[in-house]
């Protein structure tokens, strides 16, 4: 008799209390899945993107026809605000018809130029075949829009894919898979949550791991897929930081920055996680950022849009805001607002740090929380210097009035992305990749063509024009003559100056 997989509690984190249950499935469930995946993957490919787009615009369909529950889930398991988890169903509505309406033109078979005149004799073609299975391992921070930012592209490549959940919030991941079973999808679309195990066996088994998480784990992975020869594409860690020019709009700023560092609690992998601000600027936007953060509503709703910021995913989360805080405090830090961790439920107060350097823990590891970590810059190039100085090169942000001069800033940063006066713009701007440089990252999604081509293969194709020789030049038997017909070609095309011309004695 096969033995029932055990149970994964979840949790809300803003009260404690289980809000579900889902099973923690082992390596043979993982084979299983992958081996029915494979399966019907041919035909999946096969049907073409028409059909697949049209696939893809019935479960938009079924996306926005349960938004309200949707979004229900997606709190229940994180304890964010109403206000942070409506975002996800109409980001993910976005993506899909990003990519039913584009995969078809990014992966459509191409008719190269042959480089050199000699290739005149062949009808070159370059298609994308699917690696049959993606992998996609995701964190807990946006439980439903992690798994779309990902797999739609991989489902209209053609490919089958394997979701495996963060075993935090699996519970979003698991609305996504009854979604494809309710609009009768074909069988190409599973999810198996689980813990760390569960991911490693995914890891093992699919053709091609997307992940999103940690450094460490993307690490790991990137071991993994190394030893098997596996391609993979990791979106990782950051510690985006924000330069503040002075001849930025003040007001505004202070509200994109606490925007950008304080939404979903500071867990966005492109959270503001330090600030850095010209001298003559400095006093008026800590003003305005401390008075902006103070008036920010704190708490646990339901439907009712009644606060801005929710609770941190787990309480060990929390842990590692008051680790990072505690540091800088006993470093000389001061903390003008915030600063601790609530009585009950994983809440952590936004908080405003200055007085902070770059010796201390909450500028150079990820918190991962509400923490705006603050520090005056002489000029821009201080603050260029410093927002370089990290192991992270996620994104950034710029804000400035002159846009010029800002833009010049942002070409400065070594990060692989950049948004001028704004936060979390480049996320919901899928023509344009979103990749970290350095420690956050290897590979990207989004940005075009290459969003989805880095789910295919290339396949190179090259059909005979005109009539066949009895025998190619170069084949044998060896003759001098045609070895010499084939450099003096060579060199007549390829070569400069009196190195085109034919040979000379002793050549
Ligand atoms: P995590 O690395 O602990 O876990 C992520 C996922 O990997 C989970 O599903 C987990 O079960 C699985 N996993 C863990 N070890 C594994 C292994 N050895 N093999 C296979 N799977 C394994 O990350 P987290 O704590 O869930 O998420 C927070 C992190 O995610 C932060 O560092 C954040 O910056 C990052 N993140 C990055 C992006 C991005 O796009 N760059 C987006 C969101 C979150």
């Amino acid at each position: 008799m096969a033995v029932p997989a055990p149970l994964i509690d979840v949790r809300n984190p803003a009260d404690g209390l289980v809000v579900g249950q889902v099973a923690d499935h082992s390596r043979a469930e993982v084979c299983e899945a992958v081996r029915r995946l494979r399966r019907h993957q041919p035909h999946w490919e096969q049907l073409g993107f028409a059909a697949r787009a049209e696939w893809l615009l019935r479960l938009q369909d079924w996306l926005i026809d349960h938004s309200a529950q949707l979004t229900d889930v997606v709190q229940s398991e994180t304890g964010k605000t109403r206000f942070d988890a409506a975002i996800e169903v109409p980001a993910a509505i976005d993506l899909a018809k990003y990519w039913a309406g584009n995969a078809g033109g990014f992966l459509a078979e191409e008719r190269p130029t042959p480089h050199s005149p000699i290739g005149l004799t062949k009808r070159l073609i370059t298609r994308y075949r699917p690696y049959p299975v993606i992998g996609i391992v995701t964190p807990w921070n946006l439980p439903l829009l992690n798994p779309c930012f990902d797999m739609f592209s991989a489902l209209m490549a053609g490919a089958a894919v394997l979701v495996k959940p963060s075993e935090v919030t699996p519970l979003s991941a698991c609305e996504l898979a009854r979604g494809w079973a309710e609009i009768g999808a074909p069988p190409v679309f599973e999810v198996l949550t689980g813990g760390v195990e569960t991911g490693r066996a995914v890891v093992d088994e699919v053709d091609y791991v997307q992940f999103t998480g940690s450094t460490a784990t993307g690490r790991a992975i990137a071991s993994a897929c190394g030893a098997s020869l596996k391609p993979c594409s990791l979106e990782l860690g950051g510690k985006d930081p924000a330069i503040v020019l002075a001849d930025a709009d003040i007001d505004r700023t202070a509200a994109g920055i606490v925007y950008g560092g304080l939404f979903n609690s500071g867990q966005v992998c492109i959270s503001v996680e330090r600030v850095y601000v010209e001298a003559r600027v400095y006093d008026r936007f800590v003003d305005c950022l401390v008075k902006q953060v103070r008036e920010l509503r704190q708490g646990h709703d339901g439907r009712g849009f009644d606060f801005d910021i929710g609770a941190m995913a787990t309480p060990g989360q929390c842990d590692i805001v008051t680790r990072h805080v505690e540091d800088a405090v006993a470093r000389g830090a001061r903390i003008l607002t915030g600063g601790r961790p609530a009585q009950s439920g994983a809440f952590f107060e936004p908080t405003v740090l200055v007085d902070v350097d770059h010796s201390m823990t909450c500028m150079t590891e990820e918190t991962f929380g509400p923490l705006l970590p603050v520090i005056k810059v002489a000029d821009e190039h201080e603050a260029i210097r410093l927002a370089n100085d990290s192991d992270y090169g996620l994104s950034a942000t710029v804000w400035c009035g002159d846009r010029q001069r800002g833009e010049w800033v942002a070409r400065q940063l070594e990060v692989g992305a950049v948004n001028i006066n704004d936060a979390f713009a480049n996320l919901v701007n899928f023509a344009v990749p979103m990749g970290g440089w350095k420690n956050s990252g290897m590979g990207a999604r989004f940005g075009g063509a290459s969003g989805i081509r880095k789910y295919c293969r290339q396949q190179a194709i090259l059909v005979p024009r005109g009539p066949e020789m009895k025998r190619e030049p170069l084949w044998y038997p060896a003759s001098k003559s045609r070895a010499r017909l084939v450099t003096t070609l060579m060199r007549i095309f390829d070569g400069r100056g009196r190195r085109r011309l034919p040979f000379r004695k002793g050549q």
